[in-house]
C-alpha cells in the first residue's frame, strides 16, 4: 500500500527563486492544457493526452511566449499536464454520468494568487543524496528536516509551498501493511460538530473524541487576525503583513488538527477490529454558513480518510453506512423511528422510556447497522467485497432526512 511522508524542507534564497519559477511554470502549463482541451473540443478536433502534452510543453518551449518553460524541470511540467488531463477527464465523465461519487465542477484555472503552490516530480526528477539532502531537478540539493525516517524508496515527491511561507516535500512510498493482533471489539462512530466523534463500542462502552481544546485558543486568535485583516486597506502594506500572520496562524491550526486526528484515529484503530461510520454529505453541510466554520474545523472527511488509511495498514476495517440511514431518529433500544430530530435536540426520551444522548444513540445505531450488514460480524478477516452492494439489501431505509 502507498503512504505519504511529509517533511519540512529549507531551500536557500536562490533555490526558493527557482522553486517559484517551477510553481509558476507548472501553473501555466496546467492552464494551457485545460484551455487546449476546451479549444479542441469546441473546434470539433479530437486530441489525445500525448498530443495535448506535446502542444503545451514540447511545442510551447519553442515559442517566444513560452521559451522560459525550458528553464524548469520537464518532469514537473509533464506531471502538471497530467493533473490537468485527469481533472478534465473526471469532470467530463461526471457530465456523461460515467463517474460515480461527488459531482465535480469544471476544472478551474490555477491562479498566481492561489495560496498553496505545488508541483510533483517522478523518480527521474529527484533523488536522495547521501548527506541527507534532497536533489530537485534544476533546483539543486535542498536541506530536509528528517523528522522520521523514510520506510522505503519514494516513487514520487510533491514539493509544496504553504501560504505561511513554509516549504515541504511530501514523498509517496510503498509500505508493507503491519497487521495488529486481532481484537474482538467493534465500534460505531458518529461524527459531529460539537465533538469530533462519539463512539459506541460492541462491549457496551462509550468513548468520546472531543475537538481538541488547544485548537479553540488558536482559532480565537485566527478570528481576531481575520477581523484585523478586514479592517486594513486593500493593497496596503499593513494588509499584506496581516495576511501573512493569518496564514501563519492557519498553518498552526492545520498542523495541530492533523496531529490530533492522527493520534485519535490510531487509538480507535488499535482498540477496534471493525469501525463503522456514517457517510456524510459534508459538501452539503458546509454550505450552511453558521455551521461552516465548526464543521470544516472538525475536519470530518479527513478523519474518515485517516481511519481508512490506518485500517488498511494495521489490518482493521472501516465500513461506511448509508447516509440516509436515520441514525439520529431511531431509538437504539426499541427501534422506533421519530418523525423529526432537530439538530438542537441533544437528549431525548423515546416512547419506550429509553433516555438518549443524541450522538451516542446515533453511534449505537451505526454500530448495529454496520454489524447487520456484515455477514460475519464476529469473524475477523473476511470482508464483504463491496460495502455498498451489501448495504443495498440490508435494512438501510431510504429515508429522506
Ligand atoms: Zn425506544
Amino acid at each position: 500500500m502507498q503512504a505519504r511522508y511529509r517533511y519540512r524542507i529549507e531551500p536557500t534564497e536562490a533555490q526558493r527563486e527557482m522553486l517559484a519559477r517551477t510553481f509558476g511554470s507548472c501553473r501555466v502549463v496546467f492552464n494551457d492544457a485545460l484551455r487546449t482541451r476546451g479549444d479542441c473540443y469546441r473546434a470539433g478536433e479530437r486530441v489525445g493526452a500525448t498530443e495535448v502534452q506535446r502542444r503545451v510543453v514540447t511545442v510551447a518551449k519553442g515559442t517566444e511566449a513560452r521559451a522560459w518553460l525550458s528553464e524548469v524541470a520537464s518532469v514537473a511540467l509533464v506531471q502538471s499536464v497530467r493533473d490537468a488531463q485527469r481533472a478534465y477527464t473526471n469532470w467530463w465523465d461526471c457530465q456523461k454520468g460515467r463517474r460515480r461519487g461527488r459531482k465535480m465542477g469544471r476544472p478551474r484555472m490555477k491562479s498566481r494568487k492561489d495560496n498553496r503552490q505545488s508541483f510533483r516530480l517522478t523518480r527521474n526528477g529527484f533523488s536522495l543524496r547521501p548527506q541527507g539532502r534532497l536533489y530537485i531537478a534544476k533546483v539543486g540539493d535542498v536541506r530536509v528536516r528528517w523528522s522520521r525516517g523514510l520506510p522505503s524508496e519514494p516513487s514520487s515527491v510533491t514539493v509544496i509551498r504553504e501560504p505561511d511561507g513554509h516549504y515541504y516535500a511530501s514523498f509517496v512510498v510503498e509500505v508493507e501493511p503491519t497487521p495488529l493482533p486481532a481484537v474482538s471489539q467493534e465500534a460505531g462512530v458518529d461524527l459531529g460538530v460539537s465533538r469530533l466523534a462519539t463512539v459506541a463500542t460492541s462491549s457496551g462502552g462509550r468513548a468520546d473524541i472531543p475537538n481538541p481544546r488547544h485548537l479553540a485558543g488558536k482559532l480565537r486568535k485566527l478570528r481576531r487576525l481575520e477581523r484585523e485583516k478586514a479592517r486594513r486597506a486593500k493593497g496596503g502594506a499593513n494588509r499584506a503583513k496581516t495576511r501573512r500572520r493569518v496564514a501563519i496562524q492557519h498553518g498552526k491550526v492545520t498542523r495541530a488538527r492533523r496531529d490530533f486526528q492522527h493520534k485519535q484515529a490510531l487509538a480507535l484503530i488499535r482498540e477496534n477490529q471493525a469501525i463503522y461510520v456514517e457517510t456524510l454529505n459534508i459538501a452539503g453541510m458546509v454550505r450552511n454558513r453558521r455551521l461552516a466554520r465548526a464543521i470544516s474545523d472538525a475536519g470530518m472527511s479527513r478523519f474518515v480518510r485517516l481511519l481508512e488509511e490506518k485500517a488498511e495498514r494495521y489490518g482493521r476495517s472501516v465500513d461506511k453506512i448509508d447516509r440516509w440511514f436515520p441514525s439520529s431518529k431511531t431509538c437504539s433500544a426499541c427501534g422506533a423511528v421519530q418523525d423529526t430530530m432537530p439538530l438542537k435536540v441533544r437528549t431525548w426520551v423515546c416512547g419506550c422510556g429509553a433516555v438518549h444522548d443524541r450522538d451516542h444513540n446515533a453511534a449505537k445505531n451505526i454500530l448495529a447497522a454496520g454489524r447487520a450488514e456484515r455477514p460475519n460480524a464476529c469473524g475477523v478477516d473476511v470482508r464483504p467485497l463491496s460495502g455498498a452492494a451489501v448495504g443495498d439489501e440490508a435494512g438501510s431505509t431510504p429515508n429522506a432526512a
